[in-house]
């Protein structure tokens, strides 16, 4: 999709002002840490490996020239066609804007496998990408190194039972709701078009189906993963418990997933679509989302979101709701005190996930420059409104930055989530029965001037840490971090609590003796 900030703009005004469904899917985000040992990556500019830049330059062209001997059709080097292509397809300008020494797509396990051992052997860096929607310079395409953009692998196969599906990692997933749904089927997964199945899958992943069936990773039911020494996984519960419990949420640290196979269900019509209200709203919005969030019990196939949004082409304040049931019946009770709030423009409609997806990916153009934080509160109505505040004050110094969108959004982590986060063995994300419910805010902000840069994340650092300040000073601070929402100053895995992060170190040493995803592979949350 082409991009420019007056198009984009007028698709905001346009949703606002007519009935055209539409929606704002500001969700989720992460990042990427700098700082290994051999790398002192500078990612946020353009990298530079400190100390020996010029050996690792050298070392990823060789093995970039090794590589196109081998896998001639599949390699794109710099100065071609192909190579502009593949940064162009990148969702956030910061990632379309690096050059790695070139991009490779490998099409099979086993080539991906070639690939780790000999950019280990030849100490190549390297990024993965499967959808590349990381937001920062080095999460999924790395300065220098070598790229492997996993879109060759796109298997799509329903098990004849029905009850699994193996999805590559080259799969969006619209690609996965354009088989399923009309099959009557359906797996957890995203709830944006073009997002891909594997770093969503990776963090965790938030989708509309959260109530009765839980978070993506806690619907996976084995990954083949190829390892640091080339070898080829299928990890499950009964292959490798501890390998498999440390996927469910350990992002890019423990190899390449080449195959995930999701839990698979049966899934008709639903219903939802986004709401558009006056931002004068936002406080009857967020009492409603937590009114919602204690008693999300009361309807396990509905799930929600608040938006609060600056959009700086209108110079105005919006408020957003999304509001998704997973059966067909219109205006489930449990949205009943939402619904109410006067609406400026809804797409409420008889819906599926596959629509729903399309409709979200409306509102998220390739092009722009983005900046993603997250933080977790306990679910109390007070902090999301002085949240609010604080993001409305910090937002006041940038508001006039060309094509900016800052939306605050609120969404719950409920109850029933986290008793499933316990499904197949347990994940590593750290939420216990006692924290809950939670709200998870996503702070993602988007804009168009490079110029404007520092300011904008400057005044989203700031707005974090007073956020953090509030928080803690209210009592409902919670230390999780989401890892496809977060930052790349966020340290993630330390939200995870430091048992579950020294076990995944643990499990890392295991299968990666010599920290290949680690050390080579520097970007995003690094253990
Ligand atoms: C518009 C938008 C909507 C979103 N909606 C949602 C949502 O509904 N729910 C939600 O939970 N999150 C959502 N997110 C956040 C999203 O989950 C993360 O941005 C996620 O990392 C994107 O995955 P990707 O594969 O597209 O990105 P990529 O940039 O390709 O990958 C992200 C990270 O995962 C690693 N990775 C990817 N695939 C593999 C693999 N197969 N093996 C090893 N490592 C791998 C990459 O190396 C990279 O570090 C959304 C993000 C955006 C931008």
């Amino acid at each position: 999709m082409t991009f420019s900030p007056v198009n984009w703009s007028s698709r905001f005004a346009a949703a606002i002002m007519t009935p055209q469904p539409l929606v704002l899917a500001l969700v989720c985000c992460l990042a990427f840490r700098t700082a290994r040992t051999e790398y002192t990556a500078e990612f946020d500019s353009h990298a530079v490996y400190a100390d020996n830049a010029t050996d690792v330059n050298r070392a990823c062209a060789e093995l970039c020239t090794v590589l196109e001997s081998t896998f001639a059709s599949t390699v794109a080097l710099r100065n071609t066609t192909a190579f502009k292509a593949n940064q162009n397809s990148y969702w956030s300008q910061f990632q379309a804007e690096v050059s790695p020494q070139c991009f490779i797509q490998p099409a099979t396990a086993e080539e991906v496998a070639a690939i780790v051992v000999e950019a280990a052997t030849r100490d190549c860096p390297f990024a993965v990408r499967s959808g590349g929607h990381a937001a920062y310079v080095g999460g999924s395409n790395i300065p220098d190194g070598l790229t492997i953009d996993l879109t060759l692998l796109n298997e799509l196969t329903v098990s004849e039972d029905r009850e699994t599906t193996r999805i590559g990692p080259g799969n969006m997933w619209i690609n996965v709701y354009q088989k399923l749904t009309p099959m009557g089927l359906s797996v957890v997964g995203g709830r944006v078009a073009n997002i891909g199945v594997g770093g969503l899958t990776l963090g965790g992943g938030i989708s509309w189906y959260v109530g009765r069936r839980g978070w993506a990773c806690d619907g996976v039911r084995n990954y083949e993963l190829v390892t640091a020494d080339g070898e080829i996984l299928q990890v499950n519960l009964a292959s490798y418990p501890d390998l498999y419990w440390a996927l469910r949420g350990g992002g890019n640290n423990f190899g390449i997933v080449t195959r995930f196979d999701l839990e698979t269900f049966e899934q008709g019509p639903m219903w939802g679509g986004a709401v558009f209200n006056s931002i004068e709203h936002n406080a009857t919005l967020l009492d409603a989302l937590v009114d919602f969030t204690s008693k999300a019990s009361e309807d396990i196939d509905a799930f929600t979101w608040v938006a609060l949004v600056y959009v700086q082409p209108q110079e105005s304040w919006f408020a957003s709701t999304e509001m998704v049931s997973a059966k067909p019946e219109p205006n489930p009770a449990i949205f009943k005190d939402l619904a109410a709030v006067a609406a400026l423009q809804s797409s409420l409609r008889a819906t599926d996930i596959a629509d729903l997806a399309l409709e979200m990916k409306e509102s998220n153009p390739n092009g722009l420059r983005q900046n993603w934080w997250t933080l977790t509160f306990k679910n109390n109505a007070e902090i999301l409104k002085i949240a609010h505040k604080i993001h409305a004050e910090e937002v006041e110094a940038i508001k006039d930055v060309a094509g900016l969108v800052a939306p605050m959004v609120a969404q719950p982590i409920t109850l029933d989530v986290i008793r499933l986060f316990s499904k197949n063995g347990g994940n590593p994300l750290g939420m216990k029965e006692e924290d809950g419910p939670l709200q998870l805010l996503n702070i993602a902000s988007m804009w168009a001037d490079s110029s404007r840069d520092e300011e904008v994340m400057a005044a989203h650092s700031r707005m974090i840490d007073r956020m953090v300040a509030a928080a803690k000073e209210l009592g409902v601070y919670h230390p999780y971090i989401y890892q496809n929402y977060a930052a790349n100053e966020q340290d993630v895995f330390a939200g995870y609590g430091e048992e579950n992060r020294a076990r995944l170190r643990e499990i890392s040493r295991k299968f990666d003796p010599e920290q290949v995803f680690q050390r080579l592979q520097p970007g995003y949350f690094k253990l």
